[in-house]
């Protein structure tokens, strides 16, 4: 991810120039402001500006003339209340504006989150750079056998080395035809919005994504999740530390109650009483089908994260 001198100056620049504010600060965040996050390969994220702090969630709920804050306790109380009880608009009061950058099927996965703002490099405009993900080779694994949308066993290392040269060798190919199209050295040259079709998914875009915690929390909820697919996930997981440093109160609530709790369906609390009360329940006594009985068992055997 080696950002050329000119970015690295631009940012030294950003965070050598404080200035003093009345706005709610988060000392938390205001030490991850401005500097990239590397994921992947090529890739990055990092915070650019954000609005509010675990305080700012309580000043909202308690609708204050003031600050709003009482005691720290109470008020991670307050916030721990709020988010067990899915009372989720003071999070919303809470803004983080992200830069990232990363592969194009991975911006396809993440896009599909509606409730952010986004503003995403032209490649109508600007020529894309010769940069592509090149998955580690542990990282390269076989469709999974019990999950269509997952992968299972690790590739061997014969396979995985001939993969790793086809992704190679195609995303270079691809991008030097992507640039004797749109060179006009002796011919016309064509338009930077054509050539950019033969480009693969795997070559990186950037974008400001701008979005309030409450729908932050849910994206998270749903990509940093084991079953969210790892190129996205390892996103997920650097926004949660920043996250963590920016809201920690509230960061703490959406681990407890979000991120580490579980689901149960009617049938399930109905079972569960059940096998408390000493029961033994099975799936055809359960009244759940065999998929419903094996997520719930998976539920009460899944204890770490
Ligand atoms: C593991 C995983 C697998 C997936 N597989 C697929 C797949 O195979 N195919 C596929 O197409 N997608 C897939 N998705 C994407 C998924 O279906 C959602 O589109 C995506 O996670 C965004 O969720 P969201 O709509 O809740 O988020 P957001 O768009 O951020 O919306 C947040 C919430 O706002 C509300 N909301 C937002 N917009 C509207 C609206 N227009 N109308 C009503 N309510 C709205 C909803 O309550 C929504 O939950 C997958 C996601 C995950 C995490």
């Amino acid at each position: 991810m080696p950002l050329t001198p000119e970015q690295d100056a631009e940012i030294a620049d950003l965070r050598a120039t404080p200035r003093p504010t009345l706005r709610a600060v988060s000392e938390g965040a205001e030490k991850h402001l401005y500097v990239p996050k590397p994921v992947l390969d090529h890739g990055f994220v990092r915070m650019i500006d954000y609005m509010g702090d675990d305080a700012a969630i309580c000043q909202a709920a308690r609708v204050s003339y003031g600050r709003g804050t009482k005691s720290v306790q109470n008020d991670e109380g307050l916030i721990r209340y709020l988010m067990r009880h899915w009372h989720s608009t003071p999070f919303e009061m809470c803004e983080l504006k992200l830069h990232v950058k990363l592969p194009v099927f991975v911006a396809r996965q993440w896009i599909r989150h509606r409730t952010a703002n986004v503003n995403e490099y032209s490649a109508r405009y600007s020529i894309l750079d010769r940069e592509f993900y090149i998955p580690r080779a542990e990282d390269l694994a076989a469709q999974s056998s019990q999950n269509n949308q997952g992968r299972g066993e690790v590739l061997g290392a014969e396979e995985s080395a001939r993969v790793l040269d086809w992704l190679r060798e195609d995303a270079h190919r691809a991008y030097d035809h992507y640039e004797q199209m749109i060179s006009d050295d002796g011919q016309q040259g064509l338009a930077r919005e054509l050539a950019r079709m033969n480009l693969p998914a795997n070559i990186y875009t950037q974008w400001y994504w701008k979005v309030d915690l409450h729908n932050l929390f849910h994206f998270l909820r749903l990509r940093a999740d084991p079953h969210a697919q790892y190129e996205i996930r390892v996103y997920a997981d650097a926004i949660c530390e920043m996250v963590e440093d920016w809201v920690p109160a509230a960061y703490r609530a959406f681990e407890e109650y979000r991120l580490g709790s579980v689901t149960l369906s009617a049938s399930g609390v109905e079972c569960l009483r059940r096998m408390l009360a000493g029961e033994e329940v099975t799936q055809e006594t359960s009244g759940m089908s065999a998929r419903e009985w094996r997520e719930f068992t998976e539920v009460l055997k899944h204890t770490e994260r």
